[in-house]
C-alpha cells in the first residue's frame, strides 16, 4: 500500500478494577503488563510494516493508560516518534485517570509530545463516584485538573450523566464547574445498561433500573445549558468551547477517515487510496493472552488475532449514516452521491423525509442534519435511515 495518512489509536487494556457499568475490553491482572509492552511494540511495528503511514493522530485509550508503568509510556512514545512520520501538528491524546496523576507522570507528559489529556472524571459528586465504583474523589479529580492545566491546556473530562439517582440541577452545576475551571472540551456518555457488565446483572435481577424518559429530560438540560456556556456541540456526546478544541482523533471516526490499531480489542478502518468505496476494518481479538502469543511469537502477518477484512458497500454506507448524524455536519448528500450508487441516496432522501417533516431533521446545504428534538432519537433515526 503507498503510504497514507491515518490516526492510530493503541488500546491500553489495564483497569485498577473493573467499574459497574463498562463494557470496554480491559484486564485488572497487572502481571501482563510487561509482556504487553513489549508485544504492543512488534504490533506496532507490524503496521509500520504494512501501511507505512503517516500520522495525524496519536491516541492511547482505554482501559487506563495512566496504569501503565512510566517506563513503557516513554517507550513507547520514543518509539511511535522515531518509527512513523508524523505531521507537525498532531494531535497525542492520552487517557487520564485521576488518582494517577502524580508528580513523575506530570514531569513525564511535560517532556513528552502529548498534547490533549481526557480524563476520566465522571462526576464531580462523590455519591456518584462510588455508584460507578470508581476509586477517585471528587476532590481528587478537582486537584487533578488544578496541576494539568499549566502543563496541558487541552484537556478534555469525562462525564456520566443519566445517574438514577441524578438530578437537573446536577447536570446545571457540573456544566457550570466545567466552564469556571475553563475546560474548553468535555465529553457527557449517557448511563447505559451493558449486558456483560454488573449494572447488566442488576437490571436483569431488578435491583438497578434507568427511567429513560427522565434520562431524556436530562440530556435536553444538558444540551441547552452547554449551549448557554458557550460550548459547541459537534457532537451528540462532544462539546467544546472552539473549533480549535474538537477532537481531531475522534473526527476521524466520525468523518470516516483512517485510523489504524494496536493492542487487544482495538478497531481500525480506513478507505484504499485511490479505491473510494473500498473501506477496510481491522479488529485485534479481546483477548490479551492471544494477542501477547501472536505478536510476540508468530511471524507476520498474525492472522490469529488480527481480523482484516473489506465491508460491503452497504456496510459501508450505513456506517456514514450511523456516523454523520451523530455530528453537527450531517450526512452529506452530495458527498454521498459521489461515493454511493445514486439508488442508495435516493432511498436515503425519501426515508428522511418524515423526520424532516416531522421536525427531527432538517435539510440545509443539501446535508441532513439532527434537530435538537431528534437528537433524543438520534439512534432510532439513523437505523431507520439505514439499509436493511
Ligand atoms: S470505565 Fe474506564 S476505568 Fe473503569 S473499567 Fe472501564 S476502562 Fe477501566
Amino acid at each position: 500500500m503507498d503510504s497514507f495518512e491515518t490516526g492510530l489509536y493503541i488500546h491500553i487494556p489495564f483497569c485498577r478494577r473493573k467499574c459497574p457499568y463498562c463494557d470496554f475490553y480491559i484486564t485488572t491482572n497487572g502481571k501482563w503488563i510487561d509482556q504487553y509492552c513489549s508485544a504492543l511494540i512488534k504490533e506496532l511495528a507490524y503496521l509500520k510494516h504494512r501501511f507505512n503511514p503517516i500520522l495525524k493522530t496519536v491516541y492511547l485509550g482505554g482501559g487506563t493508560p495512566s496504569f501503565l508503568p512510566l517506563s513503557c509510556l516513554e517507550n513507547l512514545f520514543s518509539y511511535i516518534s522515531e518509527t512513523f512520520e508524523i505531521n507537525s501538528n498532531a494531535e497525542w491524546t492520552i487517557e487520564i485517570n485521576p488518582e494517577d496523576v502524580n508528580t513523575e507522570l506530570i514531569s513525564l507528559l511535560k517532556n513528552s509530545p502529548i498534547n490533549r489529556v481526557s480524563l476520566g472524571v465522571q462526576s464531580f459528586y462523590d455519591e456518584d463516584l462510588r455508584f460507578l465504583g470508581r476509586t477517585h474523589s471528587s476532590r481528587e479529580a478537582l486537584l487533578t485538573i488544578e496541576k494539568l492545566k499549566p502543563i496541558i491546556p487541552n484537556i478534555s473530562v469525562d462525564i456520566i450523566y443519566g445517574l438514577p439517582s441524578q438530578s437537573s440541577r446536577e447536570i446545571i452545576q457540573t456544566l457550570e464547574l466545567l466552564k469556571n475551571l475553563e475546560i474548553p472540551h468535555f465529553s457527557a456518555y449517557l448511563l447505559t445498561i451493558e449486558y456483560r457488565t454488573l449494572f447488566g446483572v442488576m437490571a436483569r435481577q431488578s435491583i438497578l433500573s434507568i427511567d429513560e424518559n427522565k434520562q431524556a429530560e436530562l440530556f435536553t438540560i444538558l444540551v441547552e445549558k452547554s449551549e448557554n456556556l458557550g460550548y459547541i456541540q459537534y457532537e451528540i456526546s462532544n462539546f467544546a468551547l472552539e473549533k480549535s478544541f474538537f477532537s481531531k482523533h475522534n473526527l476521524l471516526y466520525w468523518l470516516n477517515d483512517n485510523v489504524l490499531n494496536a493492542g487487544p480489542g482495538a478497531h481500525g478502518s480506513w478507505t484504499a487510496p485511490n479505491l473510494a468505496l473500498m473501506r477496510w476494518r481491522r479488529i485485534n481479538r479481546r483477548n490479551i493472552y492471544l494477542w501477547i502469543e501472536a505478536y510476540m511469537h508468530t511471524t507476520f502477518p498474525f492472522p490469529s488475532v488480527s481480523y482484516e477484512f473489506p465491508l460491503s458497500t452497504k456496510e459501508f454506507f450505513n456506517e456514514v449514516i450511523l456516523n454523520g448524524l451523530r455530528t453537527m455536519w450531517g450526512i452529506n448528500l452530495l458527498w454521498l452521491k459521489t461515493v454511493f450508487p445514486e439508488r442508495y441516496v435516493s432511498d436515503l432522501v425519501a426515508q428522511a423525509k418524515e423526520f424532516i417533516d416531522s421536525g427531527f431533521l432538517s435539510l440545509c446545504n443539501e446535508s441532513l442534519i439532527l434537530t435538537r428534538s431528534g437528537k433524543l432519537y438520534a439512534d432510532y433515526i439513523a437505523a431507520s435511515l439505514m439499509i436493511p
